[in-house]
This record gives C-alpha cells, structure tokens and sequence, in this order.
C-alpha cells in the first residue's frame, strides 16, 4: 500500500492488479425497478407493510424493493430475470408476497450453486422516509434470502424534486448483489 492518501493521485503505474487465482468465479449483479403509486393499494417496501393506502401499482404486491434486489440475484447468476420467471400474465401470482418470490430466487440460485456475499439496495422515492423501517427491510430480506443481516445493506435517498420520483409519481430501487459458488458442504 502507499502511503498518504492523495485524492488526486496519478494513475496506478501497472495499473490494477489482477483478480487472486480462485477468485475469479464471483459474480456481480444489478437490478433496477419502479413501480408508479396507486391510491387505493398498500405499500410494501421490502417485506414491511409501511402504510395501507397510497402504495405501489403492480401486478404483485409491488414491492419494488425486492423486485430489485431479485433481478440483481438472477442477473449475477445469469439466470435471466423476474418478468420471465414470473411473469405478469399469471393469475396465481396477483398480489403475491414479492419476499417468497425473492425466496424462491435465493433458492434457485443455492440449487444452482451459488452463495450470496451481499447485497447493497437504495430506495429512490421523496416520501416515504426509509430509515425508520430500515432495520425491519433489511431483517424481512435477508430472512427471505437465508443469510445474516449484516449482509443486507439499504438506505433511501430522494432526487431532490427531480423526476418521476421528484414528482412523487412512484418509487424507485436498485439493487447490486456479489455472488460467490458456495462451500461444497452448503450445498443442498
Ligand atoms: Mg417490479
């Protein structure tokens, strides 16, 4: 390592150092969602029933969060993404819980092999705030996944006024997940 921190240092002379041999099969993953508002629905943000009116429009219950962090699970593993697995035609899938379909994308992934390392969410909206149901988002998601919850992070944020989400039209979230192939003896 060098040593002070120089925040305008030139670039790295070798430039950046390869991957460690073995470590090269983990996986990155992004997922992006919004969901417009609608009056009469209630708004669930991460498993949490945050009020019961003025929540999100969607084929399930809108959780805009989970869908979120679950086409960031399905993209790092390149198993494609919610629409597909889940599409909007299915009946049986109106008003589903978006925290069992993101369970049956973890699952999914643990058949597949894969072990989640973390994953890192932000909520784009100008009301509700997030940080009073943080703690609860982040416990109700990593229980859907079967990880610790030191392995969810999540925060809200607003656009200061601008776009849809400044407008107060809907909410939006995006999700990145790390991926990794789980120890042999995790494997279901
Ligand atoms: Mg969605």
């Amino acid at each position: 390592m060098a040593g002070a921190f120089d925040p305008v240092a030139p670039p790295l002379e070798n430039g950046m150092p390869a991957v460690k041999e073995g470590d090269t099969s983990l996986r990155v993953g992004l997922g992006f969602d919004a969901h417009r508002f609608a009056r009469r629905r209630p708004l669930v943000l991460g498993g949490v029933r945050v009020r019961e009116r003025d929540g999100l429009l969607g084929h399930s219950d809108a959780d805009v969060l989970a869908h979120a962090v679950m086409d960031a699970l399905l993209g790092a593993a390149g198993l494609g993404d919610i629409g597909t697995l889940f599409p909007e035609t299915d009946p049986e899938l109106a008003g589903a819980d978006s925290l069992g379909l993101l369970a049956t994308v973890a699952r999914l992934l643990a058949e597949q092999g894969w072990a989640l390392i973390n994953v890192d969410a932000v909520v784009i909206c100008e009301e509700p705030r997030i940080a009073p149901y943080r703690a609860a988002m982040r416990a109700r998601l990593a229980a859907a996944m079967g990880v610790g919850v030191d392995r969810v992070s999540l925060r809200g944020t607003t656009t200061e006024g601008l776009g849809f989400t400044g407008r107060g039209d809907g909410i939006a979230a995006q999700a990145v997940v790390l991926i990794g192939p789980a120890a042999t003896e995790e494997r279901p």
